[in-house]
C-alpha cells in the first residue's frame, strides 16, 4: 500500500493537528492515544514515512530501525513501567483493526491483561 501522507499521524508530525508529546528524538515521537484503552496508553511512531510493522521492516534504514526500537523502550522506562510491565501492540493491515495507516506502536500498561490480546 502506497503511505498516505494525509493521514492524522503524518499530520501530527507536521504539527498541523495537536498531539500529548510525550518523547521526541531524530528519528522517532511518541504522544498519548487519543482513546486510551488502558490507564497508561502511548503511541510510538517513526518520523519516517511508513505505513505499517511489515513496510517499516523492509524499507527502514539500520538507524532508523535501531532509532525506533529503542525510542520504544525509552518511551516505556520514561512512563515507569520497566519491570513492572507493559503490552506492546503493532497492527498490521485491515484484518488487524489497523485505523492509521502510519505505523505506531501502542504501549498499553496500568491494568492486567490477563490472557487476553487487548
Ligand atoms: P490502530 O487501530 O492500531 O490503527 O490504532 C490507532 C490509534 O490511534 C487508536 O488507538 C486511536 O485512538 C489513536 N488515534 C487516532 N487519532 C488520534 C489522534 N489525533 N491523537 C492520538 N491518538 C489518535
Amino acid at each position: 500500500m502506497a503511505y498516505d501522507s494525509e493521514n492524522v499521524f503524518a499530520k501530527i508530525l507536521r504539527g498541523e493537528i495537536p498531539s500529548e508529546k510525550v518523547y521526541e528524538d531524530e528519528f522517532s515521537y511518541a504522544f498519548k492515544d487519543i482513546h486510551p484503552q488502558a490507564p497508561v496508553h502511548l503511541l510510538v511512531i517513526p518520523k519516517g514515512s511508513y505505513t505499517d510493522f511489515d513496510d517499516f521492516t523492509a524499507h527502514a534504514s539500520a538507524q532508523e530501525k535501531e532509532g525506533y526500537f529503542k525510542a520504544i523502550s525509552k518511551v516505556a522506562a520514561q512512563a515507569g513501567l520497566q519491570g513492572k510491565g507493559y503490552r506492546l501492540l503493532f497492527n498490521i493491515g485491515k484484518e488487524s483493526g489497523q485505523a492509521v495507516p502510519h505505523l505506531h506502536a501502542h504501549i498499553l500498561a496500568g491494568r492486567v491483561f490477563s490472557d487476553k490480546i487487548v
